[in-house]
């Protein structure tokens, strides 16, 4: 390629690749100063561009350039001669780059920040929705594409999505996140065509790399947000940019949804999640309470999960419990729980068949350890963790109290039993081979 034409091909890429304020900061005054043999020189602004340049966009440069020019480029930045502005610099000009960082980038992409894969806790109803996630930070626009998430009200679809663009721009700030919701985007193209500035439309949703869109099925029965969707969705596609979906049912049951979008949403990756369970609740309000500064003790967290099953309810729930304790100034406790939330339920109302002999054998036979040594003193590492998961399904499954439970397993006292259950709690929470233990035990304890 003529060298005349080489930089503005290159920048041409690198604006494909990168948010408007990004390449506005830092690529628009920069150009190629010299291309000698194999060693290109950059100018650009000033130091600071320089450095930022330098350090996160060399090797996209350096490949753009080698691509372009067939050939092994060693590249060097140098700060341009000062450009001549047109008429006084006013403050426009001596302003530094917009700033620039993951932080800022989150917020102008209308993330949460709290809505991180470090908030959110994983169980066995949101396993796959949550690897899923993960493998698309790993490589984004090939793993799974699109993936369409799909569940009831308050399963952590949005936060789960949040946290795949909130960890990608952690990676890379210059990466162009969009995300809104299905209602957000009918909305926006329906003011564009009013106001006959669909261009400015096209140019900000097509160019995105990573396109979330929240509760799509708003979009269905619109025919032209529909096919706007349509054209949004297959440009992104076509240049591997990654697209993430949520809805509250699968494509095949969204009605009124063309059938050229339902087939494009059942070519990726189609994952349900189910309501969280009791551990997961409890994980949930654990991680809730932490995020206001407050420890909350497990066996409230237990107790409220007991007592409000539906998700949504949850954190509101948190809440009341929270600011009653302060309006009262009265100490969180349990017995502040009973009298917000109701009475506890008797033990074992909720799985009236299974029995606390039905858990030990199942242990017992998981671990391949003698009722014995899991009711006995010995303190082995081999017998410490089984006894634990033990003491956590006691609690979870059946809703024993500590007491009962330190009384099944040999007269231990509370404080252990409650240390073995926060132990098992929050391995639960983040190793998946724990998950597996307890999923298998679970299966166990219903064979005869
Ligand atoms: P949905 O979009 O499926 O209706 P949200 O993502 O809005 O649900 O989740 C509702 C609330 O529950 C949010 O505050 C979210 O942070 C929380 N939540 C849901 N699932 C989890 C989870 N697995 N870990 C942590 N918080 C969760
Ligand atoms: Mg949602």
């Amino acid at each position: 390629m003529d060298p005349f034409n080489l930089w503005p091909a290159i920048l041409a890429e690198i604006e494909l690749k990168v948010s408007r304020p990004t390449f506005t900061a830092f690529f628009l005054k920069t150009k190629l100063d010299s291309l000698q043999d194999n060693r290109a020189v950059i100018s650009v602004a000033n130091p600071l561009v320089k450095d930022i340049v330098e350090s996160r966009y060399y090797s996209l440069i350096k490949g753009l350039l080698e691509k372009h020019s067939q050939k092994k480029i060693n590249l060097q930045f140098k700060i341009g001669a000062v450009l001549k502005e047109e008429g006084p610099p006013g403050p426009l000009f001596v302003r530094a780059p917009a700033p620039f960082s993951s932080q800022n980038q989150i917020e102008f992409s209308h993330l949460n920040p709290l809505y991180s894969f470090d908030n959110f806790a994983v169980s066995s109803s949101n396993q796959m929705a949550y690897a899923a996630a993960r493998a698309i930070t790993h490589s984004p626009g090939r793993a799974y594409n699109p993936l369409f998430l799909y569940g009831g009200v308050g399963v952590g679809k949005t936060h789960l999505m949040q946290a795949i663009g909130i960890q990608l721009l952690k990676k890379d700030a210059s990466v162009k996140v969009i995300f809104c919701t299905g209602e957000e985007f009918t909305n926006e193209i329906i003011n564009a065509i009013r106001s006959k500035t669909t261009h400015k439309f096209k140019d900000k949703f097509r160019t995105a790399s990573v396109f979330l869109i929240d509760d799509v099925q708003f979009i269905a029965g619109k025919n032209a947000v529909q096919e706007e969707f349509f054209y949004t969705f297959s440009a992104i596609y076509r240049r591997g940019g990654q697209i993430v979906l949520t809805s509250d049912k699968p494509p095949s049951a969204i009605s009124k949804l063309e059938e050229r979008l339902r087939s494009r949403f059942e070519g990726g990756l189609l994952i349900d999640i189910q309501p969280p369970d009791f551990e997961l609740r409890s994980a949930i309000l654990l991680i809730k309470a932490k995020l206001r500064g407050i420890d909350l003790p497990m066996n409230i967290a237990q107790e409220l999960a007991v007592q409000v099953s539906d998700a949504r309810r949850l954190e509101g729930a948190l809440i009341r419990f929270l600011t009653e304790a302060e309006v009262l100034k009265e100490p969180i406790s349990l017995s502040l729980a009973h009298r917000l939330f109701g009475k506890k339920l008797a033990p074992g109302t909720n799985t009236p068949s299974l029995s606390s002999s039905s858990f030990i054998n199942a242990v017992s036979k998981y671990f391949n350890i003698r009722v014995s040594l899991l009711k006995g003193e010995r303190r082995l590492k081999q017998i410490v963790f089984p006894r634990q998961v033990l003491m956590f399904l006691l609690r979870s499954e059946l809703l024993l109290s500590l007491n009962e439970i330190g009384a099944l397993l040999g007269g231990r006292d509370h404080s252990t039993v409650l240390h073995g259950i926060e132990k098992v709690t929050s391995l639960v929470s983040k190793n998946e081979s724990v998950q597996k233990d307890i999923f298998a035990i679970k299966s166990l304890v219903g064979e005869k």
